[in-house]
């Protein structure tokens, strides 16, 4: 078993507040390593070396940083492999699905490389006699990043860029499920010219988390995970006078029209339900098909490409679809959503249940389910059930589909599956979720746009990456200035327009 370590100061550090949490294999169920549990006190010295870091950061020129960028870029494109390996060895997702974690992630550093561009601020020249006003975008100081383990590499990275380029430095406190892809990520960072103690890693559970949420020189909080506990850090943050952008849980519809090409609504389902066992925030986990008639040409699609999908271990290379879900409790508690959607009178037409892999007995494994006649009271309707679970729930209208999705609680993703635009337009115009598909399942926006929710999936202001990162991550200074040739007029007590 490895024992992990935190990252602060360019350097591997102990931790020495005597807590540790297990990290598993979820494919066998054994413990591989044990992560330590920061203290704050192990904050307070991180935070502090990462301010003193900063100053020195924020005055290196954004052209500079942005090399910084370029290089990282590089090292993580060349350890693509071993990143990928240690996503799948703690999350269980396949390879295949762990590269594309890292490159979704690689993608927004390679945005963060035109960070000076974007970063620019703005010039009026003789705004009045002799006045001249200019803006500039400058670093919060030192931020902060909680992610989920979900996405052990795209996430962090997601977090790091936008950060890091706009001249902060950044205090990650990575899922303590999953924490040796940031650490590798903090290396290759330092190898890629970032200066020390710009980037800390600090493994932590609760006690970090509040931690780093009452600490006066943390100047925001970008969070990602499930919505209790985004809207709690949203809370705390925004008491203690922090920017915050917390993005939270998911419940992502996909609507089924009736012209619809439904060869590809069922491929699009099964890639967008079950990849990655269902533990995506912009997953689709409820299929809602307009018309009786539509909905049973779907299910009599679904059911045998269902039946055919392959679970198992990361190892098992192409003969896998998909691995297992994160922990046992996470398989207790989604199998007992299953029970409950019988229970509550769903038709559950594949029961993934009860999987037994042999030689992974212990591993976390639960097959694909297919629910079918789910109405909107049932438990595993209104929960986020995060596995590979696919609800589905009949509409007889349009107007009936677009008035589920917008009276539910979440708002992250949605889709929908038609021949005509405008019926796809009115739909992406008038749905009150932030990410929207037309004919495409999983509508994460690229690197150069921004990725958010609305609703109960994200509290707080702007959206993570792209354009929008690099406004939450610098505050705006406006200068107005005046120099005296030629002006003549004396003192005024009056509030007054410049011309
Ligand atoms: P989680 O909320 O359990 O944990 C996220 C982070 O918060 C972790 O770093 C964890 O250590 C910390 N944390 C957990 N409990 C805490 C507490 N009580 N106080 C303070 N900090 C705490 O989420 P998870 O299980 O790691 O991730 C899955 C969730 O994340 C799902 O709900 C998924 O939809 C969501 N998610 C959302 C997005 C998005 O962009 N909207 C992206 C990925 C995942």
């Amino acid at each position: 078993m490895q024992d992990l370590y935190h990252w602060i100061d360019g350097r591997e550090v102990q931790g020495s507040s005597g807590r540790f949490s297990d990290v598993y294999n979820p494919a066998t169920g054994e413990i591989i390593a044990r992560v330590p549990l920061a203290s704050a006190a192990e904050l307070d010295a991180a935070i502090a070396s990462a301010e003193k870091a900063q100053i020195g950061w924020a005055a290196t020129n954004p052209q500079r940083r942005a090399r910084v960028m370029m290089r990282f870029g590089q090292l993580i494109q060349d350890n693509m492999d071993k990143l990928a390996e240690l996503v799948s060895r703690e999350h269980g997702k396949t390879l295949p699905d762990a590269r594309g974690d890292v490159q979704r992630g690689l993608e927004v550093i390679e945005v963060c490389m035109g960070a000076p561009a974007m970063l620019k601020g703005e010039f009026t020249d003789n705004a009045g006699p002799g006045i001249d006003i200019y803006s500039m975008r400058q670093p919060l100081g030192v931020v902060a990043g909680i992610t989920p383990f979900n996405f052990p590499a795209m996430i962090p990275l997601w977090k790091m860029g936008p950060a890091l380029a706009s001249g902060n430095a950044m205090i990650l406190k990575p899922s303590e499920r999953v924490p040796s892809t940031s650490l590798l990520l903090a290396k290759l960072a330092q190898e890629a010219g970032l200066p020390d103690g710009v980037l800390q890693v600090v493994n932590g559970d609760k006690d970090a988390v509040d931690a780093l949420l009452d600490h006066p020189t943390i100047q925001a909080v970008g969070f990602v995970g499930s919505t209790p506990i985004a809207q709690y850090i949203y809370g705390r943050a925004a008491t203690n006078g922090k920017r915050a952008q917390c993005f939270g849980g998911a419940k992502n519809h996909m609507l089924i029209m009736p012209d619809a090409d439904l060869d590809k609504a069922a491929d699009a389902l099964i890639g967008a339900g079950f990849g990655a066992a269902g533990e995506r925030c912009m997953a689709i986990s409820v299929a809602v098909p307009v018309g009786q008639k539509t909905a049973d040409a779907l299910i009599e699609r679904l059911i045998p490409q269902i039946e055919k999908l392959k679970v198992g271990p990361y190892t098992a290379g192409d003969d896998v679809d998909f691995g297992p879900v994160i922990t046992a409790a996470s398989k207790t508690r989604i199998e007992g959503l299953i029970a409950s959607g019988v229970e509550q009178g769903a038709k559950l037409l594949i029961d993934g249940r009860g999987l037994n892999i042999q030689g992974y007995e212990n591993g976390f494994f639960t097959g694909p389910s297919l629910f079918d006649h789910v109405t909107r009271d049932m438990d595993i309707y209104k929960e986020e059930i995060f596995g590979p679970v696919l609800t589905t729930v009949r509409t007889d209208s349009y107007q009936d589909a677009l008035d589920l999705v917008m009276d539910n609680d979440y708002g992250n993703g949605t889709a929908i599956f038609t021949a005509d635009g405008d019926t796809a337009r009115d739909f992406a115009s008038r749905v009150n979720v932030g990410m929207v598909g037309v004919n495409f399942p999983i509508p994460v926006p690229l690197s150069y746009y921004s990725f958010g929710g609305w609703k109960k999936s994200a509290f707080g202001d702007l959206n993570q990456y792209g354009p929008d990162a690099l406004r939450f991550y610098t505050k705006t200074k406006t200068v107005t200035a005046r120099w005296f040739s030629g002006i003549k007029d004396g003192a005024s007590l009056n509030f007054k327009a410049l011309d």
